[in-house]
């Protein structure tokens, strides 16, 4: 066994692993490609970034590609991520043409990888397009759409759509998100990756010298929400929970931290917005950190009293995960996946306010024993369902069963 592989064993428990090697075993040699659009940032780059290398030491060759774009693509596919999550958004037809063009030179040069491949999986709008510039392709593609399409504005599902319905199949996070396609759809949820740095027991030295840092305060009070700075993650309603709360939690600090994913440009936009709500009060501190920041975010969230992802919209929210895996009660808005991880008043609370944010924020800190026990239930939770060994085994499953149909039988031996 690898090295990796020998390292999660240890983790989740040696027939975990080897329930995930029974499965690779008829794909075994096969090869699977990856394809998003940006190495950092962003929940799908976490999870491509050990999922890759764990399918390559389970036998199957995986690789990740990344496509680029210039402004204007992502300006488009930004347009696109918000249209799928239900903002109302007339994408232009010259943006629309930037998006067909970019897919067609990032095909022509992934072509051979990707006409090869046993299987291709490609998260989300971005490459989305690139399907129909490989005619040669020998595999089967799969469209895996993390984003909230529950309700999406019409003309930019059609369009969509009509890019993803030659696909061989989907995956979506949530029964919720999916629709009518003319290929079978799987539900997967995402996971985390309980030995990245994002997720692993840090030394208490590391974590008081982080605290230190950023001037937090470790005697008094913390909330703390990790995310892109973009408005369907409700920065700015944090805000304004946290100076509700403070009236009656005294002391109380709030950090805000973010970095940029390459592939959004309207953070710099959200950053002003969230700074300008902030103004001087020097219990806000709002961070931007760099792409590589996974130890410092796994401190701050160590150090919270309550994790919060007050979104309006949202896939899935690994913040969420990674908030409950380190025994933190979440407060998290009301909706996409967050739903899926927050059991109300078990593992934390759903709120659709900032007024509900407050009151719950109030609720925990004056019952520290309630705090725990969520804390605690909130972490099985994660390791009963949303680790990353979890998610393998979903994908292996789907691999054989759509590359082998019914006529296979897995070998229990
Ligand atoms: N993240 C990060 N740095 C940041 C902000 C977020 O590393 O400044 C990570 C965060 O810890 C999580 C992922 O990026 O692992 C965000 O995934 P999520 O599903 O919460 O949101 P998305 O950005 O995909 O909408």
């Amino acid at each position: 066994m690898s090295y990796l592989l020998e390292s999660y064993a240890a983790m989740v428990g040696t027939d975990v692993i080897e329930r995930l090697r029974q499965l690779a075993r008829p794909l075994a040699g096969m090869s699977i490609v990856h394809v998003n659009s940006t190495r950092v940032g962003g929940g799908v780059a976490e999870i491509l970034e050990k999922l890759v290398p764990l399918t390559n030491d389970l036998g199957i060759n995986t690789s990740w590609e990344v496509i680029s774009g210039d402004d204007d693509f992502y300006e488009c596919t930004k347009g696109m991520h918000n249209g799928l999550q239900g903002t109302r958004q007339d994408i232009s037809r010259r943006l629309l043409g930037v998006y067909e063009e970019t897919n067609f030179l990032n095909a022509e040069k992934l072509r051979p990888v990707l006409e090869e491949a046993d299987f291709v999986f490609i998260h989300d709008p971005q490459p989305a397009a690139m399907m129909q510039h490989c005619p040669k392709r020998r595999g089967q593609w799969i469209w895996r759409c993390h984003i909230d399409a529950s309700r999406p504005y019409r003309s930019v599902w059609k369009y969509i759509r009509n890019i993803v319905t030659p696909y061989d199949a989907s995956i979506f996070s949530l029964p919720a998100f999916a629709h009518p396609l003319e290929h079978p759809q799987y539900i997967i949820p995402p996971s985390i990756d309980p030995l990245s740095d994002k997720n692993v027991e840090l030394p208490e030295e590391e974590a008081a010298a982080i605290y230190a840092a950023y001037g937090l305060d470790p005697t008094r009070p913390l909330i703390v929400q990790i995310s892109r700075y973009d408005r369907f993650k409700d920065p700015v309603g944090v805000i304004l929970a946290y100076r509700l709360a403070k009236k009656f939690v005294p002391g109380l600090q709030l950090v805000l931290a973010g970095g940029e994913a390459t592939d959004d440009p309207e953070g710099a936009l959200v950053l002003d917005e969230v700074k300008a709500a902030a103004g001087n009060d020097p219990d806000i501190h709002v961070l931007l950190l760099p792409p590589d920041a996974h130890r410092i975010i796994n401190a701050l969230q160590r150090a919270a009293d309550i994790v919060l992802q007050k979104s309006t919209k949202e896939g899935f929210g690994l913040t969420v995960t990674e908030g409950m895996w380190k025994g933190k009660p979440v407060i998290g808005g009301d909706t996409g996946g967050i739903q899926l991880q927050v059991i109300n008043y078990h593992t934390g609370f759903l709120v659709h306010t900032p007024e509900g944010a407050a009151l719950r924020i109030r609720y925990l800190m004056q019952n520290r024993k309630m705090m725990e026990e969520m804390g605690a239930k909130a972490r099985n939770y994660v390791r009963e369902n949303f680790l990353l060994t979890r998610h393998i085994q979903e994908y292996l499953t789907l691999l054989v069963g759509i590359q082998f149909g019914a006529e296979y039988r897995i070998k229990l031996v």
